[in-house]
């Protein structure tokens, strides 16, 4: 399904671990010595991972996404050194949905000889993923994403890739990751991932048309910001992700919550102190328009009710909320 050989593909506990495994892995092969090139958006698995070899003495350039959300191969390219070891960027952002042109990174990357490690947890079952075409060299996928049991992932790793194992033990997983496999989970994702390849386009389309009646309904609303692109194709089919300037995200959360809408504060809460989002930022929104982005991911079961429900009640909880400001 990832149109790879078998011993190329290594499970993992999910998107984390294959994360962290990818950017530490390729580290440790080259002695924690060089540079990194990285989108400035990536999952936070990536971000920490990178901040550890930072603070192991290597270096690292992150490069921001323009105001649409899609990162630039030519800056991309413009950010490798002579010693860049490893470039990053992810399939799709997994607070903002945009569809990154890892293709084009690859192929610039490849001509200085650089490795590509892509993060395709959140665009795999929603858009063709195959590491073939991508032309990446690392890429890692979660199986609760698709509906897979918890606690199982993979992390694709070519043929030849200079990457060494973080789990050292009986050389499971062809030395990559040592530790009796978890069966159960491997079964469950590999039936999950061809349960999503066969409906993918017919569920894709249809999320598409579900996300864009909301996008329509959500943007004539007083204050309303879309984040990111929506030009199809440049952003996953179930994602939409809008800004409330002068709300807190929370806020909105829970009043949409007490109508029994869970939707997702792009902007964490930690300690009833707001964080904004660090995608947000990325492409350069202002705080306020980073402290109140509300997502909402629609999935397979999602009706167009659903939508003219949220849509309704986005409305009421935001008016709300700006009332009593
Ligand atoms: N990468 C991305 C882009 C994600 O969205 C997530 C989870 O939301 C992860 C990595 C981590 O995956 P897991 O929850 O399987 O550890």
């Amino acid at each position: 399904m990832l149109e790879c050989e078998g011993a190329e593909v290594v499970f993992t506990s999910g998107g984390t671990e294959s994360d962290d495994f990818a950017v530490k892995g390729v580290a440790f092969a080259n002695g924690l010595r060089g540079h990194i090139v990285a989108s400035s958006f990536e999952h936070s698995a990536v971000l920490k991972s990178l901040d550890f070899l930072v603070n192991l003495g290597m270096t690292v350039t992150y490069v921001d996404p323009d105001a649409d959300g899609i990162v630039s191969p030519d800056a991309m390219a413009h950010a490798m050194q002579d010693d860049t070891v490893l470039c990053i960027c992810m399939l799709a952002n997994n607070e903002i949905g945009t569809v990154q042109p890892v293709r084009d990174i690859v192929a610039r990357a490849h001509t200085r000889n650089i490795p590509v490690f892509c993060d395709a947890v959140q665009g795999y079952g929603q858009i063709p993923v195959s590491v073939a075409d991508l032309g990446v060299d690392l890429l890692s996928l979660s199986g609760h994403k698709l509906g897979a049991p918890r606690g199982i992932g993979i992390l694709y790793v070519k043929r030849e890739t200079n990457i060494v194992p973080l789990i050292d033990g009986g050389g499971q997983e062809t030395g990559y990751r040592s530790g009796t496999e978890n069966t159960a989970g491997i079964i469950g994702l590999a039936q999950a991932m061809s349960d999503s390849a066969e409906h993918r386009e017919r569920n894709a389309a249809r999320l598409r048309s579900l996300s864009e009646e909301l996008f329509d309904r959500l943007c004539v609303l007083p204050h309303c910001v879309i984040n990111g692109t929506r030009e199809h194709g440049k952003r996953l089919p179930g994602n939409v992700n809008v800004s409330f300037p002068g709300l807190d995200a929370e806020s909105v959360v829970l009043g949409l919550d007490r109508r029994g809408i869970a939707a997702s504060a792009g902007a964490a809460c930690m300690g009833g102190k707001i964080v904004r989002s660090r995608s947000l930022l990325a492409i350069g929104a202002d705080d306020a328009r980073a402290s109140s982005s509300l997502r909402l991911t629609l999935g397979d079961e999602s009706t167009a009710e659903q939508i003219r429900y949220i849509a309704d009640s986005v409305a009421h909880v935001t008016a709300d909320l700006y009332a009593m400001r």
